[in-house]
């Protein structure tokens, strides 16, 4: 059920691997292009589901009461048990080691920062989940060869089988709260990542948030786990820490230092220096050494739509962040500029911009657009901070690219780091990512014409 990218691979794995499908999709264009793939379609509202094994459910698909999709109610009423991609890989890949990552944000980078490193390390990781390739697209890894997955919370509450050898849980702040249906239930799929993880297998859990860190404490008290702490806003004893960008790392309780974070571009800002943290300690875990995962370190390239450094046009820098879909990712963003040219807003998330009012001193103006504008805007001026009702992005780009030439300081930064989702006006984060660098592109060749 769900015929995106990921249920496309599903489907076209699970007929490889000779089972029977019966694919669907509430879209009709999807339904169209699966079925140009030649997979075969039925309708999953009404076809006898008798024999039915199992559900390969997308993820993103609600699938628990209240807004539980009337499929779901009928797979659960057959007594048909819903997984998702992940469950199917890991059934069928058993002779191979997982590295989990969950959090709240940071998972991409952290992911791909660790599938880096281990290729560094010489070995072959397939790296993906949630983030680039879908779970059944990703190569059959050489026997105890490594999966990095991505895991969102979604995906989380749909792979019973899963036990990583290594779990990564970086933070957890409010985000999706309204699938879960609050706090707890999105704490408790979170969590999920640990269970059954025993020795020899690691946890690496962060320490900079309460509620990860009220979880470490539980479990150190509670069992005998492996747990390597990882931090980097504050110390991490018997772990890995990266205050103020010095990667140190005491997991044998011999407290060395490591590497200096605080000159590379692509690891820039505490949020990064947490999910270099995360990704030591798992790489660690996987047995690399510290001096290799060091050198890895120095040459990570970055993640597009990330903290991303797109172009410098007449001495105004522009950073696309558009992956920061909250106000805790734009946060992060924010916190590494002091003269910035705001653009934000979208589709608003629940928790509004509020934690970023410590901030704001930061925002020379700010440049709005989308359904959120309007309450941002409420927001902004009530605390001084001059903004514009831009509409577009592509409106928002030029009035800021405007106010930042005139600046007089060192270093104006047009920074997009929405706080918000992109779909009131793109189809995701990278659509809008793309959508900025094109026009940044066109400043630049305009920029260039008139030299
Ligand atoms: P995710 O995959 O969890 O959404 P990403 O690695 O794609 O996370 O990063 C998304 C955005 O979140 C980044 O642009 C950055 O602003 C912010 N971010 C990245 N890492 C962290 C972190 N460890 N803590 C808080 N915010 C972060």
């Amino acid at each position: 059920m769900g015929l995106g990218r990921s249920g496309l691979a599903t489907a076209r794995a699970l007929m490889a691997g000779g089972a029977k499908v019966m694919a669907w999709d509430d879209a009709p264009d999807r339904r169209a292009a699966a079925e140009e793939a030649g997979i075969p379609l039925a309708d999953l509202t009404t076809a006898d589901l008798s024999g039915v094994r199992v559900a390969a459910w997308s993820p993103g698909i609600p699938h628990t009461s209240p807004k539980s999709h009337p499929v779901a109610n009928r797979l659960r009423d057959a007594g048909v048990p819903l997984v998702c991609d992940i469950e199917l890989l890991v059934r069928a890949r058993t002779a191979a080691f997982y590295v989990g990552v969950t959090g709240t944000n940071g998972k991409s980078t952290t992911t791909s920062l660790i599938g880096h490193i281990l290729r560094h390390a010489g070995q072959a990781p397939q790296v993906g989940g949630n983030l680039g390739a879908p779970a059944l697209d990703l190569e059959p890894v050489s026997p105890f060869g490594t999966y990095v997955l991505e895991l969102s919370s979604y995906q989380l509450e749909l792979v019973p089988s899963l036990v990583c050898d290594v779990a990564v849980l970086l933070n957890v702040t409010p985000d999706h709260l309204d699938r879960h249906g609050g706090m707890e239930g999105y704490i408790a799929a979170k969590r999920r990542i640990f269970e059954g993880v025993m020795p020899p297998r690691r946890v690496c859990i962060g320490l900079d948030d309460t509620i990860c860190r009220n979880m470490h404490a539980e479990m150190t008290r509670q069992d005998s786990r492996d747990l390597i702490p990882f931090a980097a806003g504050r110390a991490a004893p018997g772990g890995v820490c990266a205050k103020d960008g010095v990667l140190v790392d005491d997991i044998d309780g011999k407290a060395a230092k490591v590497l200096d974070l605080t000159g590379l571009p692509a690891l820039a800002g505490e949020h990064n220096w947490q999910n270099a943290a995360a990704a030591y300690a798992a790489c660690r875990a996987r047995g690399v050494a510290p001096g290799v995962i060091a050198q890895a370190l120095r040459t990570f390239p970055g993640l597009a739509h990330r903290h991303e450094t797109v172009a410098t046009v007449d001495g105004v820098l522009f950073v696309n962040d558009s992956k920061a879909t909250n106000a805790e990712a734009a946060e992060k963003a924010i916190l590494c500029h002091e003269d910035i040219y705001w653009i934000a807003g979208g589709q608003p998330k629940a928790g509004g911009i509020d934690r970023l009012e410590p901030h704001l001193d930061r925002i020379v103006h700010a440049y709005l657009i989308g359904e959120a504008a309007e309450a941002f805007g409420d927001f902004l001026e009530a605390r001084d901070v001059p903004v514009s009702m831009c509409g577009t992005l592509d409106a928002a780009v030029d009035l800021a690219f405007q106010h930042a030439l005139d600046d007089e300081e060192e270093a104006p930064v047009v920074l997009l780091s929405p706080a918000c989702a992109s779909f009131d006006q793109f189809k995701d984060f990278e659509a809008r990512g793309d959508a900025f660098k094109a026009l940044v592109a066109e400043l630049a060749a305009d920029a260039e014409a008139e030299i």
